[in-house]
């Protein structure tokens, strides 16, 4: 029997319609490329994007086209996202970030037709434009894109296409291979924004102040872009200036109450505020994803701001939220001590997806909390092929997507990663966490970034060392490093060396580049007699 409930297709455009109508006054602020504090609403927005399809479909821009993007998080960009989205054309955000020769292998793959740019941009343009023969037309969005706007007008239609519609594009880093295209959809965009907007998500409402700092390029930006303008949330932009002092003046005057970003933002933002007395007099709550978040990120975040730090994870290929570290009411009911253990987990699972834990030949695992296991995840938000090679199913059997992710599962359903797969360290046939022995590290007070890598071992197969970035000033011994680890990581754990470096490097999305860091090891090799004892 068929229901008799109305016809709704989930599409985007409906969700920035309803910000317009129902949060029309609520504020979009962005730090300008100009310079300024830029104040509009979604009302005025919802206009501009309308003017955006309008010049889009002038153009020639049909439905399925991508259109690309390469900018920081503002106000205009959001503006092109909608006003493509809206008119059923794929929004493709092209990372700056990355190496020229792969945005040119991007830009190709995706063919993108037309590029709104930040001036920023403009070096990086003259160098790969030249290689990108689809591109036929690329726009600032400085003052030639106010003029290209100007006079348009605001009554493009929206919608009208079916909700399994393509709408963004986002390709993976490809720290192995190539990068690879996520390609989202109108439906599964739709269901992740409400996904992620639950209490025990991210929890967001009409009366929070979201400070975006995740790039509107990186993994469909945590999908705040949808969720926000769902609740009427105030957003606010950052532009290019991701410093410390910078968006800890941004969370001050605009009083921002939520947050979201990877951990090396916060390490950056805490050191700022440690060396300058600042305070947090609004924020309330961050989520912290992309990579593990240490301890010390939460603990100081906690103690001496009063802010509550959760943890997400997710990948590009997962829209990208899947699990979220907010307790169980188990767990809610011990003392902060306690909880903290739950914390750096990467939490439990969000309604709509399913996930399990296998071994290598496919084998479900136990959910004990302690064996490691493949994570492979499935549901409506989760990617089952990559643009451009849909013949090859990125599924298994049971329809679950392998995320290359290592971690564990214990009984109430708590995740947590233990490495990517090819970061994994295996020593005597077992598995050492490099991401637990980096945070508990990264705790240490004169580290300012640590990583643990795995290094050719003639018994043990492998061997963790240790790398520190020193905080600037700071001298430290080995010996210092492998004290503070003792007692807080199993004795095979500890690693077989420390090694100071000038620069632990980042990778494009902020998080630590370890096949960089491996290319400048090459050639190392551990020290003799490392006193092994299991
Ligand atoms: P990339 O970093 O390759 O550009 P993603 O942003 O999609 O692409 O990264 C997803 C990966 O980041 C996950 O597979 C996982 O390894 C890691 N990750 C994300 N969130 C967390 C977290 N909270 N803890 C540990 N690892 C995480």
């Amino acid at each position: 029997m068929q229901a008799l409930m109305q016809d709704w297709s989930l599409t985007l455009d409906k969700i920035f319609d309803h910000a317009a109508r129902w949060h029309g006054d609520r504020e979009v602020v962005t730090r300008s490329v100009e310079g300024p504090i830029v104040r509009a609403t979604y009302a005025g927005l919802h206009r501009r994007a309308k003017q955006v399809s309008d010049g889009l479909k002038e153009m020639g821009i049909r439905p399925g086209d991508r259109v690309a993007t390469m900018g920081w998080n503002s106000d205009r960009h959001l503006e092109v996202w909608y006003g493509t989205v809206g008119i059923g054309a794929v929004l493709h955000t092209l990372n700056p970030r990355l190496f020229p020769e792969q945005i040119v292998y991007i830009a190709n793959h995706a063919e993108d037709t037309v590029l709104f740019a930040d001036p920023a941009c403009a070096p990086l343009l003259a160098e790969i434009l030249p290689q990108c023969p689809t591109i036929k037309r690329v726009i600032f969005l400085d003052a030639e894109y106010e003029a290209w706007l100007e006079g348009r007008p605001a009554d493009a239609a929206w919608g009208g296409f079916e909700e399994s519609t393509a709408a963004g594009l986002c390709y993976t880093s490809g720290t192995t291979g190539n990068p690879k295209g996520v390609l989202y959809g109108h439906r599964s965009n739709y269901l992740h924004a409400m996904m992620t907007l639950q209490p025990d998500a991210l929890n967001l409402s009409a009366r929070d102040t979201v400070l975006l700092i995740v790039p509107m390029y990186h993994a469909n930006a945590w999908g705040v872009m949808y969720s926000a303008p769902m609740v009427g949330a105030k957003l606010v932009l950052p532009g290019q200036k991701l410093d410390g002092a910078s968006l800890h003046e941004l969370m001050e005057t605009e009083g921002v109450t939520y947050s979201a970003g990877v951990p090396t933002i916060w390490q950056m933002l805490l050191a700022h505020l440690k060396e300058t007395g600042g305070k947090l007099t609004s924020l309330q709550r961050v989520t912290v994803g992309g990579a593990a978040c240490p301890e010390s990120i939460i603990r100081t975040l906690r103690d001496d701001y009063g802010v509550d730090v959760i943890q997400g994870w997710g990948m590009t290929e997962t829209s990208p939220l899947a699990t979220v570290s907010t307790p169980s009411p188990k767990v809610a009911a011990l003392p902060f001590e306690q909880q903290l253990p739950y914390k750096l987990k990467q939490g439990r699972l969000i309604c709509n997806l399913d996930l399990k834990l296998v071994d290598d030949a496919g084998n479900r695992l136990p959910h004990d909390g302690k064996t490691f296991g493949r994570l492979m995840i499935k549901g409506p938000t989760i990617a089952s092929g990559y643009y451009g090679s849909e013949h090859n199913s990125a599924v298994d059997d049971e329809g679950f997507f392998d995320t290359g992710d290592v971690s564990t599962l214990d009984a109430d359903g708590y995740m947590q990663i233990t490495d990517r797969a090819k970061d994994v360290i295996k020593s005597g046939g077992e598995w050492i966490s490099s991401i637990d022995v980096e945070n508990i590290a990264v705790g240490h007070p004169k580290a300012a970034l640590c990583a643990v890598l795995g290094v050719v071992h003639p018994k043990w197969d492998e061997r963790p060392i240790l790398l520190v970035q020193l905080e600037p000033g700071q001298t430290a011994g080995k010996q210092e490093f492998l004290d503070f680890l003792d007692g807080k990581i199993a004795r095979w754990w500890m690693p077989d060396d420390v090694l100071f470096v000038d620069e632990i490097p980042l990778g494009p999305t902020g998080k630590i580049d370890k096949k960089l860091l491996r290319t400048r090891l090459t050639g190392y090799e551990l020290p003799f007699d490392p006193g092994l004892k299991r």
